[in-house]
């Protein structure tokens, strides 16, 4: 074989097709709604930026200890114990070039080839490509807008099996913006333990939650939890700095330990001016996020409103994070000017060409029959784009 099989086996961003359409519209000089941003599009705040620059006059320009600078360690483990009541050292934490590299890691560091990750869908399209790429399995397990795209034990004990390695949890959630609550989490980890399976944990979007909720980390569960529970986070989302790429895991001593070891030969440490602005983002002033998070609960009252208004779609009301993952099963073996609407892609394609809106289709996500919004875009775009979705759905026969 030419190329690796393992690379081969690896499919491209699901959202690229529908992205690199919209792209070429924009070019062409159409005016394009775009719902398909995966970043907060707020500015780094000003504090973040300058402890960035003092860094850089410092000459805080070099290697540093691969898995991270010691006080963003510290800053991370206290940024855990104060906001959710766990107690992890800082040679528990492991710092990477984003959470997409911690999750890399985790993977490469758990799997051995044939072990089996469950994946509740819908999922955030990267997770079965890096499972897949560790040599794991990746077994699916499905979730239903009844249950509010969440899975319980009794799913777990459906598709578990001996070779059960790992359960991937994402909560909130991309893409369905759903949140686990207390109990719901508590049954699930501690299923887990009992069974010896790894709790992978992204809780990326932690600070993105509203109405009043507060994240609850897989890790504070039970005392057993640190043992089995990975938790994988980052400051790209919560203090928009998506392009400074730092990430971090919270795990046992051990497999930081391994993490760490796959790290030094593959990237060595994380930017060394990003961990001091990754620093500053955690100890420094959080009037910031408070506001964008205000700003993120308004737009998602508007767009749950909106898009539950129309006709054909319907959609839960997101609990934290910047999605609404929107049920269009109602279109579907419909025709738009006699082209008929067999699938979310088909939908999302369409929707582009038409009314010049870029969603993301749910296939990528595991799922049928939704499209994926994202709210990171002004109240203006959001009233825009989903009268031009509207218009859209009214013309289907
Ligand atoms: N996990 C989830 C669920 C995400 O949605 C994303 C980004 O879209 C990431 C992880 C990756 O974050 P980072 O930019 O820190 O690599």
């Amino acid at each position: 074989m030419k190329y690796s099989q393992k690379a081969l086996n690896i499919s491209a961003s699901p959202t690229l097709a529908i992205d690199s359409l919209a792209k070429k519209l924009k070019e062409a000089g159409e005016n394009v709604i775009g719902f398909g941003a995966g970043e907060p599009d707020f500015d780094t705040p000003d504090n973040i930026k300058y402890a960035a620059v003092s860094a850089i006059v410092k000459g805080y320009t070099k290697y540093t200890p691969v898995a991270g600078i010691n006080c963003l360690k510290e800053a991370i483990a206290k940024y855990y114990k104060e906001n959710y009541a766990v107690d992890y050292s800082p040679d528990e934490v492991v710092v990477s070039n984003g959470a997409k590299h911690s999750l890399m890691n985790v993977f490469f560091a758990l799997l051995n080839d044939g072990d089996e990750v469950l994946l509740p869908s819908p999922y955030w399209v990267t997770y079965p490509e890096l499972i897949k790429l560790a040599g794991g399995k990746v077994v699916v397990v499905p979730t239903t807008k009844e249950k509010n795209y969440k899975i319980t034990v009794s799913d777990i004990e459906r598709y578990a099996t001996s070779k059960t390695k790992a359960l991937v949890l994402n909560s909130p959630s991309n893409p369905t913006g759903m949140v686990y609550t207390y109990d719901e989490l508590k049954q699930i980890v501690e299923f887990c333990i009992e069974r010896e399976i790894f709790v992978i944990s992204d809780e990326i979007y932690d600070k993105l939650i509203y109405d009043g909720k507060k994240h609850i980390s897989a890790a504070s569960i039970s005392e057993k939890a640190k043992e089995f529970v990975i938790v994988v986070n980052g400051v790209s989302k919560s203090y928009a700095m998506t392009g400074w790429r730092i990430g971090y895991t919270l795990s046992n001593k051990e497999l930081a330990k391994i993490m760490s070891n796959l790290q030094s030969h593959t990237t060595s440490n994380p930017n060394s001016i990003a961990q001091y602005a990754a620093y500053e983002a955690l100890v420094g002033p959080q009037d910031s996020v408070k506001k964008m998070i205000c700003e993120f609960e308004k737009r998602r009252d508007l767009i749950y409103s909106l898009v539950n208004d129309t006709k054909f779609l319907s959609a839960l009301k997101p609990e934290g994070a910047f999605y609404i993952w929107v049920d269009i099963s109602d279109t579907i073996g419909k025709s738009f000017e006699g082209k008929l609407i067999d699938s979310a892609n088909t939908f999302a394609k369409l929707l582009l060409e038409v009314e010049k809106v870029a969603v993301v289709p749910s296939e990528g996500f595991g799922m049928e029959n939704h499209i994926r919004l994202s709210y990171a875009t002004s109240e203006k775009n959001i009233r825009e784009g989903v009268e031009r979705i509207k218009r859209f759905v009214e013309k289907l026969t």
